[in-house]
């Protein structure tokens, strides 16, 4: 464990797998104390606490839908009354509902907006009050190279995930002043559950797409969260990192 955050409280949304759990595993191994934040899969959740602990962090499992404020605003709540303060946000849960628009269903484009970019405002909405009394603060927002370039069958993702760029880019200009740095990291074509569900036709198409001829890591996209929340990155804000092997350029 290297003690870069230590003293530092995170809230991971969306940990319990994918992206989300590397990025818990990540800022745990640095030293923050990580609430972990899931829907409804509590023995992977169980997992990553177990994993933070026996590695000799700290990690609660706070289990509730991000795009529900009311249950949102209770978990921020209880993570600061256990843990005194909170310093970090990453607003990574997602979810897909994809299909062409001749096709999509107006349920599947509210339920994407909801989770997607409606829980990124939820949990930010709940913290800043907070972050802004402490003069200081991270919130990193999961948007995806989607969200930059568009996607066949994915306009309420797309949508919701370029609506994530703005949202980053507003909050980042409100806050500053009070030392409170807001960025989006835009993944390309990452190896979790998310994408495991594609077609192997959409993959190949998608793999020809990436200038570094792989897809990515969970691990990739932790880096560069691990990065964005550290004391390195105390002048960046309102950013929009890709982490994409060059798909986006
Ligand atoms: P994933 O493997 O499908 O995991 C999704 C995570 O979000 C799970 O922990 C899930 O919890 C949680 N979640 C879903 N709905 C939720 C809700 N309403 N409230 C709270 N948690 C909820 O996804 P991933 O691939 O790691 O993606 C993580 C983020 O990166 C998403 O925002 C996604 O859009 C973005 N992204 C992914 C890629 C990629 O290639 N994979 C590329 C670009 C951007 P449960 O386990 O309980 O279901």
């Amino acid at each position: 464990m290297s003690s870069k955050l230590s003293g530092k409280t995170a809230f991971v949304t969306g940990a319990s797998r994918g992206i989300g759990r590397a990025i818990a595993l990540r800022l745990a191994a640095d030293g923050a104390k990580v609430a972990l934040n899931f829907s409804s899969n509590v023995p992977k959740a169980e997992e990553v606490k177990a994993a933070i602990e026996s590695a000799g962090g700290t990690a609660m499992l706070v289990q509730g839908d991000v795009s529900n404020f009311a249950v949102v605003t209770e978990l921020i709540k209880k993570v600061v009354d256990e843990w005194g303060r909170l310093d970090i946000l990453i607003n990574n849960a997602g979810i897909t509902r994809d299909n062409l628009l001749l096709k999509m269903s107006e349920d599947d484009f509210d339920k994407v907006i909801a989770t997607n970019l409606k829980g990124v405002f939820n949990c930010t909405k709940a913290v800043t009050k907070m972050m802004m009394k402490q003069r200081g603060g991270r919130i990193v927002n999961m948007s995806s190279v989607v969200g930059l370039k568009g996607n066949i069958s994915q306009a309420n993702y797309a949508a919701a995930k370029a609506g994530i760029i703005g949202f980053t880019k507003s909050a980042a200009r409100e806050l500053a002043a009070r030392g409170v740095t807001v960025n989006a990291v835009a993944p390309g074509f990452i190896n979790t559950d998310m994408t495991a569900a594609l077609s192997e036709k959409v993959k190949e198409v998608m793999m020809q797409e990436i200038p570094a001829g792989r897809m990515g890591t969970p691990e990739d996209v932790a880096n560069a969260v691990a990065f964005l929340v550290s004391d390195e990155a105390a002048y960046i804000t309102g950013q929009v990192l890709s982490v994409d092997g060059g798909m986006a350029m």
